[in-house]
């Protein structure tokens, strides 16, 4: 029988737990889900300090230590392109054939339901604190990030000195105002 795919894509700077509850709704909707990892060309910024293999280390054992089948999943880095209208093709050409998209992002899915692709808005965890923003924001002020990432960010962040970069980089912008 035919499989049916959904889609996620992302920034994920960093993973947090917001990604990984709506990855395993969507297992429960869908035979396969690809996840991709959006904005794929931007690292060391203070807004994407993560590279696109960090991130995909992240949610590859983030998945692993879940327990997901790995054959139920797909990560697939992706650059953006300047250009949105021919963005959903650009996704297309990078991915296995997929049926359903899956975004909160009204971009996203302003773009994939102009192509014809079934478009999906997946519930929003705890949204106030899960987010790429949030996590961001308190490793920058010492509060408690790790509550809200999956210990596989913890420690690819430990692994890179990824709490050096971010406040390194967040440094550096002030000093070039
Ligand atoms: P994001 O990491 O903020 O969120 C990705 C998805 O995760 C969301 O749509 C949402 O469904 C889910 N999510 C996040 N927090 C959640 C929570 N607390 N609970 C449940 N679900 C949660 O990423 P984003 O900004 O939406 O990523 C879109 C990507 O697509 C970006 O990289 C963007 O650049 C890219 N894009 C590129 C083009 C282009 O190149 N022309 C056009 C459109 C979009």
């Amino acid at each position: 029988m035919e499989k049916v795919r959904g889609i996620l894509i992302g920034r994920m700077q960093p993973v947090h737990n917001g990604h990984m509850e709506v990855i395993k709704q969507i297992l429960s909707e869908v035979d396969e889900i690809i996840i991709g990892i959006g904005s794929a060309q931007l690292s060391h910024e203070i807004k994407d300090p993560f590279t696109a293999g960090e991130r995909i280390v992240m949610m590859n054992q983030a998945l692993a230590d879940s327990g997901i089948d790995p054959s139920r999943y797909y990560i697939i880095p992706m650059q953006d392109i300047n250009f949105n209208a021919i963005w959903a093709a650009h996704v297309k050409m990078l991915t296995p054939p997929f049926s359903i998209v899956y975004s909160g992002n009204p971009l996203v899915k302003q773009l994939f339901s102009e192509e014809g692709y079934e478009v999906r808005q997946p519930l929003l965890y705890d949204r106030l604190h899960l987010s790429g923003s949030e996590v961001r924001r308190r490793i920058l002020n010492d509060e408690n990030w790790e509550e809200l990432v999956p210990k596989a960010t913890q420690e690819l962040l430990d692994e890179i000195n990824g709490v050096e970069r971010l406040k390194n980089l967040s440094v550096k912008e002030i000093s070039d105002i």
